[in-house]
């Protein structure tokens, strides 16, 4: 076992990780950013499609908080929302510092690159910039366990999914910044590896979570031929202008957007979702929906799409769009809940920070595009000055050994080659890959839910049995694992919230409530159990007055 000493220790080298890295060396502050892959840019901001949402002026920056507690059905924190919005500029702007270029228009914007996606360019610029101020990156590296002191974080342990090795990272201060967990649905947009280990690793060490039954679905395609791209969703809101009814089309041959007033209003990911869904739902499992734009012309789809950098996704496929009707699946693109945070980017543990999307509490039951990419730039400052000035004021305690020796046990135990049943962990990442995709898709039902539960526990009786042959395989034992507790997590909450909002549609309670629930789901782990604490939104008092403005 190595062990290392920092001020500040970073988990997960996204967007958020990066950003947070670069203040904390600014402050003085030394670092330590630990990351999963193989390379440090795979991760989410890296195939991001590079689109911020920010706005310059007064009113502007108020419609962009008004539209963002809108989309998130007012379950945002209004106090997160307010920095997020009034902090995006500057931040933007300073991305020009790093060498980046933005195109600028209506309220987004987007990075000027020669190629796709262009989000590599965003963590390419912040990389170096950590590079250049001293901040020191760990590849291949997964955090496997937070080292805790009663109710402080104390830095983390690590294991080098090259070698084996373990790592014992002292730290007076800890980010999270691991991303969220659509990778956890079989179909979905992320890269590998994003998990929501974070979020396990939070509940374990007794941290608040909220938010967790809010997963964000967009349509791809998923015939060959098309890149997955997450454009679909504006795409289909600009071309609904130039075919009548919309280009999505049911298997009865109908154009059903209108059926769900999305075609006489703007459409949200979340209403654009749960309606592809019903239709293929209500054909039973031979249900399908189309995206139909063959009878129009490619530079007509082109001129559809009003700002520039959306022509620029579509132009090179233009032609394939108009060619054929494509069949589309719901793929999990984003995840809204996670770690509770408070303004300064603190957890409820103390010593731990986190920022980005592994966080819960900006986008409420829905993310507004573009909002992701301004907040781990916004946060992860926030998150790394704040870590930083939490380091200087702590002096690093020692390391807990009895917990350092028990990982290093559990870890060999996983080579044990005496157990009754030999259980190889890609069997158990499968089983919880089907269990979430089947029973969290968007339409979800308690009967479907209690079912998960069900299953997941027979899944989770096997974990005893995990072997491996050596310690190169390390990180497929640990993930089923991370993955079994966050999915009762998600499954729990989803259970929990008895009402339809935004990205969670519930068959058997299809209104939104918000005499019952107009409220945050928070959970944390107590004395070893699962602890639900259901919170008021703090965005009551907007939707009341908006209420009260509209009667
Ligand atoms: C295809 C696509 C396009 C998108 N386009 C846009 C867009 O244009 N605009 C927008 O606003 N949003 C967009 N989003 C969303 C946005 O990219 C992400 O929400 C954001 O980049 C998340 O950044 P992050 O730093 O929090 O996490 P990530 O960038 O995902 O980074 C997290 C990192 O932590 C690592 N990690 C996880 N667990 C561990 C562990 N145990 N130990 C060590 N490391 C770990 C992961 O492997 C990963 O490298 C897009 C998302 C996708 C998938």
């Amino acid at each position: 076992m190595q062990h290392l000493t920092t001020d500040v220790l970073i988990i997960g080298s996204g967007g958020a990780g990066l950003r947070a890295a670069i203040e904390a060396r600014r402050q003085g502050a030394e670092v330590f950013l630990i990351s999963k892959p193989n390379k440090t840019y795979t991760c989410c901001t890296t195939l991001s499609n590079g689109v911020f949402r920010a706005s310059k002026d007064d009113k502007s920056i108020e419609k962009h908080f008004r539209d963002t507690l809108e989309a998130g059905r007012y379950l945002g924190n209004p106090v997160l929302v307010k920095i997020l919005v009034s902090e995006a500029w500057p931040a933007l702007m300073e991305l020009e510092k790093f060498g980046i270029r933005l195109l600028i228009e209506d309220e987004k914007a987007s990075i000027i690159a020669d190629r796709q996606p262009s989000g590599i360019f965003l963590s390419r610029a912040l990389a170096r910039e950590v590079i250049d101020l001293g901040g020191k990156i760990i590849d291949r590296a997964i955090v496997f366990n937070l080292s805790m002191d009663g109710a402080n974080c104390l830095g983390a342990l690590a294991l080098k999914s090259d070698t084996g090795e373990i790592l014992h990272i002292s730290a007076k201060a800890t980010i999270l910044a691991t991303g969220g967990f659509a990778g956890l649905f079989f179909h979905n947009d992320n890269p590998p590896g994003n998990l929501g280990n974070g979020i396990a690793l939070a509940f374990q060490s007794g941290a608040e979570l909220q938010d967790l039954e809010f997963v964000q679905f967009q349509p791809m395609f998923i015939d060959p031929g098309l890149p997955k791209m997450p454009i679909l969703d504006w795409l289909i809101e600009a071309t609904k202008k130039i075919v009548p009814g919309g280009p999505l089309i049911n298997k009865k041959g109908e154009r059903f957007l209108s059926r769900y007033n999305l075609t006489s209003q703007k459409i949200l990911r979340d209403s654009l979702i749960v309606a592809i869904e019903r239709e293929i739902s209500e054909e039973g499992s031979g249900g399908v929906v189309l995206f139909d734009l063959s009878n129009i012309a490619p530079e007509d789809v082109v001129r559809a799409c009003l700002l520039e950098y959306q022509q620029k996704l579509v132009s090179p496929i233009a032609k394939i769009l108009t060619s054929n009707y494509f069949r589309i699946a719901s793929a999990a693109h984003y995840t809204m809940g996670g770690v509770k945070i408070n303004e300064r980017c603190e957890t409820s543990v103390n010593g731990l920070y986190a920022a980005g999307e592994v966080t819960g509490g900006i986008h409420g039951a829905n993310r507004l595009g573009g909002n992701s990419l301004t907040e781990i730039l916004v946060f992860g400052k926030i998150a790394g000055r704040q870590a930083s000035e939490f380091a200087r004021k702590t002096s690093l305690k020692k390391i807990n050994r009895k917990q350092a020796e028990a990982s290093s046990m559990w870890i060999r135990s996983f080579l044990n080659k005496n157990k009754r049943a030999k259980i190889r962990p890609a069997e158990l990442t499968r089983s919880i890959i089907l269990i979430i995709s089947k029973y969290l898709k968007p339409l979800r039902c308690e009967e479907g839910l209690l079912s998960a539960l069900a299953e997941l526990e027979k899944t989770e009786e096997k974990i005893p049995y995990i072997c491996l042959e050596n310690l190169g395989e390390i990180r497929k034992a640990i993930e089923p694992i991370f993955m079994s507790t966050l999915a009762r997590l998600i499954i729990t909450s989803a259970l929990t919230r008895k009402e339809s909002r935004g990205s969670h549609f519930r068959k058997d309670y299809p209104d939104r409530d918000d005499e019952n629930w107009l409220k945050n789901i928070v959970i944390k782990q107590e004395n070893g159990k699962l602890k639900i604490l259901d919170k008021d939104s703090l965005s009551q008092d907007y939707i009341f007055s908006e209420r009260r403005a509209i009667s």
